[in-house]
């Protein structure tokens, strides 16, 4: 049964129709027609997790071809962690349209985090075709949200009355039982990279302890397994509070490969980020996760490093500074008063539609150039000159002029425009030419080709190709058989093969071959038989010694040699 709350509604609208439009242009009117249903005494605008499952049944019901709800997976005890996804053709992967991952609620007493997830959706969904934004997203993005990782953990801290901030436990870990009469363990100590390297805790009352072992907990493997068998390029991970928008890597002060686009996203999201909040520590800080000390086993460094995705974690409302009633009991920072809610989802979806608009190419934000060879590696004879096409792409958020310069082998003659000019968004080819001198021996020889920004000199971009110079003297057995190693020879005619491949430039060289056959002993081999073919061969049956042919094959004449 699904009862309207049309104060929340109310709520909901009244602060709609004050809202900042961001950049990304929200409409005034974001939500309608809330849906919920209560499962405890409590009766605030806060899901509990029998609340949040009836409201996102009853979403998927409604937008039955823009929602899909499916469980990643269970808790222990036995909780199912909901995912929706929302998107046009949502029931089908639609591999040319980027995935975005958002989630809440690591940490059982972060209510707001549920919040700002579950809105999110609301937002998309019932502004589909009236809103451009939304409609963009739903038709060319596939947004998964998973509102609750922990509802073990939030069912506990919500104690009897589920969704009254006044019953709240203070509760953060999940529920596991550490059978030593403490329960729970930190999820976001719990992942699988870098595990336990830095700010660790083994203590199983610890707030953050980290678990017996990496992905010891249903609720992170849920959370693995559903990021490995999807292609998200951007997460979101909402957490509170403090009002930080936070990076890779947090085990560790060192930067993350991917330092530019992170933190430049990072700032992006916190510029698109509103404070109809209130807050007086707004605008949110963008930062490194490990920020004044470093901890390991977190969900973002292991998203990013495994697999890549753009892993930020947002730190809500209210921030340091913030105080009044709002935050004073019977609230605190992690429940804070009912009315601050939508104001904080409201403040936080543009920094959502920030990410989920660039997840087609996060380099858009940044000065940024692609170059790809063809062929990136090739065989060029001494004395001649092979061609690269090398494709310049300039998918950088301008257009620019790039230096183009190269380093090789010394000797090699590289020639190549010395700048291109790119507009943004722009594509052309250039040819590389190599020379190679008539001197050089053979072997794989590696050149760079560097793209570097007139604009923006800390934008540059390298890519390399192979010159593959031949010997032209080489020779190789490729094969022979028989071999026999620590064995024994019957008595009478053995046929022994090898077969000889020109691996060199030059055509019908005359490779010297030696055969030698050595009695095998208890000290060291013996030879009994050696023959360098540049006399005669009078001691070998040859078959089909032709040199126009790359093989050629002898036999030991029995009659001689029996026995050997
Ligand atoms: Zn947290």
């Amino acid at each position: 049964m699904i009862s309207m709350r049309f104060s929340r509604w109310a709520f909901a609208l009244s602060v709609g129709l004050l809202l900042i439009v961001s950049s990304f242009g929200l409409p005034a009117s974001i939500f309608a027609e809330p849906v919920q249903e209560e499962t405890k005494a409590g009766n605030t605008i806060y899901h509990d997790y029998g609340e949040l499952t009836a409201d996102l049944q009853a979403i998927e019901f409604a937008y039955p071809l823009l929602t899909k709800l499916e469980s990643i997976g269970q808790t222990w005890e036995g909780r199912e962690i909901w995912a929706m996804k929302i998107s046009d053709n949502v029931d089908i992967e639609e591999p040319d349209e980027p995935e975005l991952f958002f989630n809440g609620c690591h940490h059982a007493r972060e209510w707001l985090t549920v919040e700002v997830c579950y809105w999110f959706i609301i937002y998309l969904v019932e502004n589909y075709t009236s809103d451009p934004t939304a409609t963009y997203l739903i038709e060319n993005r596939q947004i998964w949200v998973v509102p609750m990782v922990n509802p073990d953990g939030r069912e506990y801290d919500g104690g009897a009355q589920g969704d009254e901030p006044s019953s709240y436990q203070n509760w953060r870990k999940n529920r596991r039982n550490n059978g030593d009469g403490t329960f729970g363990v930190d999820l976001n100590r719990n992942y699988g990279y870098m595990w336990g390297v830095s700010g660790a805790c083994s203590d199983t009352s610890s707030e953050v302890y980290g678990g017996p072992s990496e992905f010891s907990e249903p609720e992170s493997q849920a959370c693995r397994d559903f990021a490995r068998n999807h292609s998200f390029v951007g997460s979101i991970s909402f957490h509170s509070h403090s009002m930080l928008i936070l990076w890779p890597w947090g085990w560790s002060f060192e930067e993350p490969p991917d330092n530019e686009v992170l933190s430049t996203l990072g700032v992006e999201m916190s510029n698109n980020i509103t404070n109809l909040a209130g807050s007086s520590s707004w605008p949110y800080t963008p930062e490194q996760a490990c920020g004044l000390y470093p901890t390991s086993g977190g969900d973002i460094d292991w998203l990013y490093g495994e697999l890549g995705i753009l892993a930020y974690v947002t730190e809500l409302y209210p921030g340091g500074s913030d105080g009044g009633a709002a935050i004073s009991a019977p609230y605190n920072r992690f429940h804070p008063r009912e009315d601050k809610v939508i104001p904080v989802v409201l403040d936080n979806i543009p920094g959502m539609v920030c990410m989920s608009m660039i997840a087609d190419n996060p380099n858009q934000i940044i000065d940024h150039i692609v170059l790809t060879p063809n062929p990136d590696s090739q065989l060029i004879n001494q004395d001649t000159t092979g061609y690269y096409m090398i494709t310049a792409h300039n998918d950088g958020k301008r257009t620019d002029t790039f230096d183009i310069t190269s380093s090789g082998p010394s000797g090699m003659t590289i020639n190549h425009p010395n700048a291109i000019n790119l507009l943004k968004g722009g594509s052309m080819n250039f040819t590389l030419d190599v020379t190679v001198p008539a001197f050089y021996i053979g072997g794989d020889y590696t050149i760079w080709i560097n793209a570097t920004s007139q604009t923006n000199p800390s934008c540059h971009y390298g890519t390399q190709v192979t010159v593959t110079v031949p010997f032209y003297y080489d020779t190789a057995i490729v094969s022979h058989s028989p071999f026999v190693e620590n064995g024994q020879y019957p008595q009478g005619s053995i046929d022994m093969t090898a077969e000889v491949m020109n691996l060199g430039q030059a055509d019908l060289d005359p490779f010297n071959l030696t055969c030698t056959i050595s009695q095998m002993g208890a000290s060291l081999p013996n030879p009994v038989f050696t023959e360098d073919f540049e006399t005669d061969l009078s001691q070998w049956t040859i078959h089909d010694h032709d040199q126009s042919q790359s093989s050629s094959e002898w036999k030991l004449d029995p009659a001689a040699h029996n026995g050997v």
